[in-house]
């Protein structure tokens, strides 16, 4: 199954100038969803992981379904504010001006074996943060998985050094 017939561009969204890459097609088939989720599941391979991290919010489909199927803790990254008890936070760079992402202080134990998750990799300023955040808790990052990978933005720059993987590249 060519799981890019699934995503859908669309030119100027949220703001002129943008090409979005939409998932709600694929989140919208079970076959899609199914395959997708299967091919996530191999370029991890057998490796143990204790926490599934998924990132606001597109993040958070995959990496729960991750997280069910490898019996591993599912752990939320958020925008500012959302969290209700003790946070960390990291800030990253956007086009203009910065942004904030915060995890709970206790989501994380000492030596965990973390999976991150995210639908896209863009410019890797939102994956890099939130490595700092899994990583000064003292998570232990296995792999950085994507459903997409945007290359031309070159995001895996930004987290190189890790075990960067992605079912498609645009
Ligand atoms: P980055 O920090 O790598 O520049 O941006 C990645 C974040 O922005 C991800 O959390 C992702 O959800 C969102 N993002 C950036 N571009 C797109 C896009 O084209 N499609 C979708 N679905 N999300 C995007």
């Amino acid at each position: 199954m060519d799981l890019s017939n699934y995503i859908r561009t669309i030119n100027d969204f949220p703001k002129p100038g943008i090409v979005f890459k939409d998932i709600t097609p694929l989140l919208n088939s079970p076959e899609a969803t199914s395959a997708c989720l299967e091919q996530l599941l191999e370029l991890l391979g057998d490796r143990k992981i204790d926490k599934v991290v998924g990132i606001e919010s597109r993040g958070f489909f995959f990496a729960t379904l991750l997280a069910h199927k490898l019996q591993a803790g599912f752990i939320p990254i958020r925008k500012p504010g959302k969290l209700p008890h003790k946070i960390i936070r990291r800030s990253y760079a956007l086009e203009y001006g910065d942004d904030h992402i915060e995890m709970h202080e206790d989501a994380i134990e000492k030596g965990d074996l973390i999976l991150l998750h995210d639908d896209v990799l863009a410019t890797g300023g939102t994956a890099k943060a939130a490595c700092e955040l899994i990583e000064h808790l003292g998570g232990v990052i296995v792999q950085c998985n994507f459903l997409m990978e945007l290359e031309f933005l070159n995001g895996r720059d930004k987290i190189a050094g890790y075990d960067v993987q992605s079912v498609l590249k645009f």
